[in-house]
């Protein structure tokens, strides 16, 4: 799952998980884990995090090796928030060759700025924003998303792995597109 801070990655990422079985792999979630645990790892990223800035390749592509050989990621997984840059990128295509596995297809949600600030400030106002959900913070997860992040979709699109799907569309709407393209991937023969 693609897209900028606020574009409803997590939310349809959770749907896959429901509706196909693979299980959700949001570094995101796990980061925010190891600060809530007080471990070595979540003192390390806390101030990161905070700031709305990139933790470092070598330890997101750590956690996600580690998560990738847990059983139930055996018949496929949902990435939520991973990868975010060409190094990881590289490095799960290398992860996933290594267990005789690959990216099948890459859905990006396309979302407007000025929506995505609206999304957030409703986040706060119904009380269930994260500690980097506030104006400031998304300014430089926005900023952050577009010269680490954006690049990614053109080393997809060169693979043909890349669906663009809007995400301003009601929730439905969204999920049922996102459904359309996982089909259609697996009747292409890409799952398998
Ligand atoms: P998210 O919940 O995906 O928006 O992630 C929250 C924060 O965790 C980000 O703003 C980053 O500080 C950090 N983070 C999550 N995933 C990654 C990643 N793949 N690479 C680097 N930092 C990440």
């Amino acid at each position: 799952m693609f897209g900028p801070p606020g574009a409803g990655k997590g939310t349809q990422a959770k749907i896959i998980t429901e509706t196909r079985g693979w299980p959700q792999l949001s570094t995101g979630d796990m980061l925010r884990s190891a600060i809530a645990a007080g471990s070595e790892l979540g003192r390390k990223v806390e101030a990161i995090l905070a700031k709305g800035d990139l933790v470092s390749d070598e330890i997101v592509i750590g956690i996600i090796a580690e998560r990738l050989d847990k059983p139930d990621c055996a018949k496929g997984a949902v990435f939520d928030g991973f990868p975010r840059t060409i190094p990881q990128a590289e490095a799960l295509d290398r992860l996933l060759a290594g267990r005789g596995k690959k990216i099948e297809l890459v859905i990006e949600l396309k979302v407007d700025d000025a929506i995505l600030l609206k999304r957030v400030e409703q986040r706060i106002a119904e009380g269930h924003s994260r500690p980097d959900d506030n104006p400031e913070t998304l300014k430089n997860r926005l900023a952050v998303y577009y010269k680490n992040t954006a690049p990614l979709l053109a080393y997809y699109k060169g693979q043909k792995k890349l669906v663009t799907i809007d995400g301003m569309a009601p929730i439905d709407s969204v999920t049922k597109a996102i459904a359309k393209a996982i089909d259609m991937a697996g009747k292409k023969g890409w799952f398998g």
